[in-house]
């Protein structure tokens, strides 16, 4: 089969792999689309250590049953399919408590990071065990059934963050996982959503998809715009989707006493926190990871339209420029979201 493999970091090459053999728990998906994640991005030159060459990247797929193994029931070659980014074990602690996100022998598909080596969705094939796959309805376009993935943290992080009807949200970040919040936000019944992000032309993409208020906090102090829209009290619930001490400040000082803040985006590993905010108002600091369960209801939000995606797709891509649009997006000079390869 063809597949994207990263040779060594920073060095891409689409070439003739082994098509994977299919164990009896297996099976084998003809992938049809696969996002390009920003983990991957990150992994890509080997800062993360979680790409260790050579390895096919690739986690946010979907496609067509191929074949299955001789244990595999309640799917058959020629079913459309998506699968979890996450193989969880089923018999850890975690899992047997019903929270897979958090299994102890958890492992990503698409990832190498010296205790295992799980080759991803960037080929013509995958092979992924039975019981991460969900099936897909016909209605449901492959390379919008790739970002599924995507749509389950946003929605697993507004499940697990307490949101009463009528509540006002604090979405800072309006890149993909923050829209993707955004909508889920509004779906689990906040009245108002206020969107925070430094780039205007995201801010506008948020408003296309429900955002009430738009803040760059250039132009306005966010905590002081907020408490005004709220008579004073702040917002009920903050989500953030970018995980360093400005825009966590920012979500803790807009939320009102005893609201929360949930933390999605993690991109550096420490930040100052506002501690006698937190403490002496009461806030909830959540942390959210990956999804737990969410994955039928994303398909059905994906499928009758409630969860957008298409605004979110900046390109559509065949595998064999999958190189050239790594290098795109690892040079940060675009305004690019989600790239979704179709092998
Ligand atoms: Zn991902
Ligand atoms: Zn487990």
């Amino acid at each position: 089969m063809k597949a994207l493999l990263l040779k060594n970091y920073k060095d891409l090459e689409l070439v003739e792999f082994p098509t994977p053999e299919v164990g009896s728990n297996d099976v084998l998906i003809r992938v049809k689309a696969c996002g390009i994640c920003g983990s991957d991005v990150h992994g890509f030159d080997g800062s993360t250590g979680r790409r260790i060459p050579p390895l096919v990247m690739g986690h946010e797929a979907a496609g067509i049953i191929h074949s299955k193994g001789a244990n595999v029931t309640g799917f058959k070659e020629g079913d459309r399919v998506t699968f979890d980014s996450t193989v969880s074990c089923g018999y850890c602690f975690f899992c047997t408590r019903g929270e897979i996100n958090l299994c102890d022998n958890r492992q990503v598909l698409g990832v190498s990071c010296g205790d295992y080596r799980r080759h991803g969705a960037f080929a013509e094939y995958v092979l992924v065990p039975q019981n991460i796959l969900y099936r897909l309805p016909d209605s449901l376009p492959f390379e919008h059934a790739a970002l599924i993935e995507a749509v389950s943290i946003g929605v697993h992080a507004v499940n697990i963050t307490p949101i009463q009807l009528g509540a006002t949200a604090v979405i800072v970040g309006t890149g993909m996982i923050g829209l993707l919040m955004l909508q889920a936000a509004r779906l689990a019944g906040c009245s108002r959503i206020i969107a925070v992000d430094l780039d205007d032309a995201k801010l506008e993409v948020a408003r296309t998809l429900g955002a009430d208020v738009l803040l760059n906090p250039k132009t306005v102090d966010v905590p002081t715009k907020v408490a005004e829209l709220t008579d004073g009290h702040g917002a009920d619930v903050a989500l953030e989707a970018v995980g360093a001490t400005s825009p966590i400040k920012t979500a803790i000082l807009s939320v009102r006493k005893g609201g929360t803040v949930t933390l999605v985006g993690n991109i550096t590993p420490n930040i100052e926190l506002p501690l006698q905010s937190v403490v002496t108002r009461q806030i909830r600091l959540q942390g959210s990871c990956a999804s737990n369960g969410e994955y039928p209801a994303c398909i059905d939000l994906l499928a009758s339209g409630a969860i957008k995606v298409d605004p979110i797709i900046s390109a559509l891509a065949p595998l064999e420029e999958g190189a050239a649009w790594f290098e795109k997006l690892y040079s940060h000079n675009s305004n690019l979201m989600k790239v979704v390869l179709q092998p």
